[in-house]
């Protein structure tokens, strides 16, 4: 070894899976130019229609974010003011804002200590006369307990919205994340597990009416040029963007291999560390580590190996620091809805948010990183 310092090892490399894409992307974008029919044009229709047939959906509808993805998948759903949504607080901030921009307020149910995924006993506890719908979080790309969330949506009347940001290509027996709900939300966002060159995303649905409308409501409320049904949105997938996500759709369940294969090495070499917790897989699904999740014992060790880590020149972070119930944009602790399985409060998120860390991952992640990660946290 020399003595210089070891390279840094990122949290994510989106360079490193170019070579394996650059020839589609580069006669994609070309033909896209020469196209010019840059709103709604040939690749946006090819990518949709390859997204439905991978993802074993009737319907895909292409928008500009996954937040808009969210956005219109609820209200594509039917869901609105007055109307309660119960989802988790352990997930990045679009989820719970999404419910917000439709007028309803989200109920905050707290989450499953091993998964990090809603806990469907404190989903059970927190409907009430105004629950309108339930919006899972696959978190970290691994599948959320469908089969009792849905067994509850049914037996209560309730809408079933999955938010798919982190799950692309995830799924419960044969059926993928985004197929079993009355709709779901995928995000293109550039480090997704399907990630875009920029923003994008997908609402995905079995039903033809609500895909009907979700395409109206993505183009200004409107089916017909000029002639606006209602009130819409400017939220289309980007044609260019279609381009790269067309090239890259071919490949995803290699990605999700290389990143389950990474995931696997970590938990092997990390097994029976003291005072850390590796990923739990529940097998209700199969999980496409979107993120691998250490927990510590406490909010000082895992300081402490963030530090540790940072000396070394290996990125870590923090998914999620803030639960969104202590968020100040929904107004702190204090005034938020919140349920667990015994009564009100998200405790297992508050002490998830203060032991969790993510480590470096992406499907490419190279063995001697891999190893180099593990040799310092064991040290
Ligand atoms: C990334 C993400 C979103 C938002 O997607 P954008 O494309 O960034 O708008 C929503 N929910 C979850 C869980 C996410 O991880």
């Amino acid at each position: 070894m020399s003595d210089t310092a070891p390279h840094p090892i990122p949290m994510v490399d989106l360079t490193a899976q170019y070579p394996l894409i650059r020839g589609a992307i580069d006669d994609g974008l070309a033909a896209a130019l020469d196209e010019a029919r840059f709103i709604l044009g040939p690749g946006v229709q090819a990518f949709e229609a390859e997204a439905a047939d991978y993802l074993g959906c009737a319907h895909a509808v292409g928008v500009a974010s996954g937040t808009d993805a969210l956005h219109l998948a609820l209200l594509g759903a039917g869901v609105g003011p007055g109307d309660e949504v119960i989802t988790t607080p352990f997930s990045f901030i679009a989820t719970a804002e999404a419910i917000c921009y439709v007028g309803a307020r989200p109920v905050f149910a707290d989450i499953d200590p091993q998964t990090f995924n809603l806990d469907p006993d404190a989903v059970a506890a927190a409907i009430g006369p105004r629950t309108r719908a339930i919006v899972p979080v696959h978190l970290f790309g691994q599948p959320a307990d469908m089969p009792r969330l849905q067994a509850l949506a049914t037996h209560h009347g309730l809408q079933l919205i999955e938010d798919c940001a982190q799950s692309f290509g995830a799924a419960i027996d044969d059926d993928m994340t985004g197929s079993r709900g009355v709709t779901g939300a995928f995000s293109f966002f550039p480090s997704k597990n399907l990630g875009g060159y920029g923003d994008g995303g997908l609402v995905t649905t079995q039903d033809e009416a609500i895909a009907r409308e979700l395409r109206a409501l993505r183009n200004h409320g409107s089916h017909r040029r000029y002639y606006h049904d209602r009130i819409g949105y400017n939220s289309r997938l980007d044609e260019l963007q279609a381009v790269i996500l067309r090239a890259k759709l071919p490949h995803i369940d290699h990605f999700n291999d290389g990143r389950r294969r990474v995931a696997h090495r970590y938990s092997e070499g990390l097994a029976g560390r003291p005072g850390l917790v590796t990923p739990h897989e529940d097998g209700i699904g199969r999980h496409v580590y979107h993120q691998y999740t250490l927990l510590c014992d406490d909010q000082a060790g895992r300081d402490a190996l963030m530090e540790r880590l940072a000396a070394e020149h290996i990125a870590s972070a923090v998914y999620y620091p803030v639960p969104l119930h202590r968020q100040a944009a929904f107004g702190g602790a204090e005034p938020v809805h919140t349920m667990n399985r015994n009564g009100p409060g998200c405790p297992v998120a508050d002490s998830t948010a203060a032991r969790c860390l993510s480590l470096p991952m992406y499907p490419e992640m190279p063995d001697a990183d891999i190893e180099r990660v593990i040799d310092v946290i064991r040290r």
